[in-house]
């Protein structure tokens, strides 16, 4: 029997398939190829006919099967029913491995699962591999982002979440069609212990721009104070980019936590990532090093941002981003 790699495809609120989903399979099919040709599967669980509805979008992503448990019960995501439905499709298919988002959801259904299963779960990695001995290696910062710890599970599912943004979804389509398999799940011993009463949106327009802004520039404590970050805002709404910050520049007050970029902020990927007055520390740079080209401005030329960055402008950014500002760029 071909070996499993399992993925939550998380639905999201307006019943879309979470990206992150895209992300980890296209990933899982790598996984897949070093575990001697496992599957890369899905699980789905959501209102009904939505496996049907998506099966064009998982036959993309080089899905095999979705396993998909749904109903009333799964229209919007409740903790026990959802760690129920999981639990029992995990147990019945075995898989090696189980991936997750690091979403809100993902990280909430995550350690429920895996406690329900006495098995390991390395949350928020940022690198995936599989090592020589056919374990899945997950490897993700620890002791405040000082090390780079590569973590093995004992026990299967071989679990990990992944935030978003960490992997690049696949580019090309798959024309393998997915089969669907349909799971009962019986919940009359599962108690609700949470209930959904309202839901309200949070109405904060950095999130969505850092999300999927091409352009990133961001600013950390070099930037100084609120006319630093005032330049910045006028240089992004000029080239078309989302503000995004260190950590130090939310703590000064200069930006809000939704804006930061790292370790406790948001991971990003952006065509072009600009870092002003950023010195570059690891729980920053983990969150922006994959973006596809780095521009730093520093007034110190031995930051740590210049061993990353792919241009470099040394100097104040207070001169600097006038004179960027002044010249006729634009989006
Ligand atoms: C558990 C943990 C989690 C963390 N998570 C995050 C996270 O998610 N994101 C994050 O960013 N940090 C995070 N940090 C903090 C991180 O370690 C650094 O302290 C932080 O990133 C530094 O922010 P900075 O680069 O803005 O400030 P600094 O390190 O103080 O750097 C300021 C830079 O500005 C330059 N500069 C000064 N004046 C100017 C000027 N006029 N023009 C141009 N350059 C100038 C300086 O040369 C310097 O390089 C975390 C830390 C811990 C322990």
């Amino acid at each position: 029997m071909a070996k499993e790699i399992l993925i939550y495809a998380e639905v999201t609120r307006d019943n879309y398939i979470h990206t992150v989903f895209f992300e980890l399979a296209n990933k899982a099919r790598e996984l897949a190829e070093k575990l001697e040709n496992a599957e890369v599967n899905a699980l789905l669980i959501s209102k009904r006919g939505l496996a049907a509805d998506y099966r064009e979008a998982f036959v993309n992503s080089g899905i095999t099967k979705i396993y998909t448990a749904e109903g009333e019960n799964f229209e919007t995501y409740n903790t026990d029913y959802f760690a129920k439905a999981a639990v029992d499709v995990i147990q019945e298919i075995k898989p090696e491995i189980l991936l997750i988002g690091a979403t809100n959801q993902g990280r909430d259904l995550a350690p429920r699962i895996s406690t329900a299963l006495h098995t390991g779960l390395t949350a928020d990695c940022t690198g995936l591999d599989i090592n020589e001995k056919g374990q899945l290696a997950a490897t993700r910062p620890t002791f405040g982002g000082q090390l780079m710890a590569t973590i093995l599970c004992k026990n299967l599912p071989q679990m990990a979440t992944v935030r978003p943004k960490v992997f690049k979804p696949a580019e090309q389509n798959f024309v393998k069609p997915a089969e669907i398999i349909y799971k009962e799940i019986n919940l009359e011993n599962t108690p609700k212990n949470v209930e959904l009463l309202e839901f309200q949106r949070k109405l904060t327009s950095e999130i969505n721009e850092l999300d999927s802004a091409e352009i990133i520039i961001a600013g950390g404590r070099g930037m100084k104070n609120e006319a630093g970050f005032n330049l910045l805002k006028e240089f992004a709404d000029k080239i078309g980019a989302a503000v995004g910050a260190s950590r130090v520049a939310v703590e000064m007050g200069l930006a809000s936590h939704e804006m930061q970029v790292g370790q406790t902020g948001k991971t990003v990927t952006p065509k072009l990532y600009i870092a002003c007055g950023i010195s570059g520390a690891i729980q920053h740079t983990i969150g922006m090093d994959k973006s596809e080209k780095i521009i730093a401005i520093n007034s110190d030329a031995n930051a740590p941002i210049f061993e990353i960055a792919d241009y470099g402008i040394v100097g104040d950014a207070f001169e600097i981003l006038p004179k960027l500002i002044a010249t006729g760029l634009s989006k």
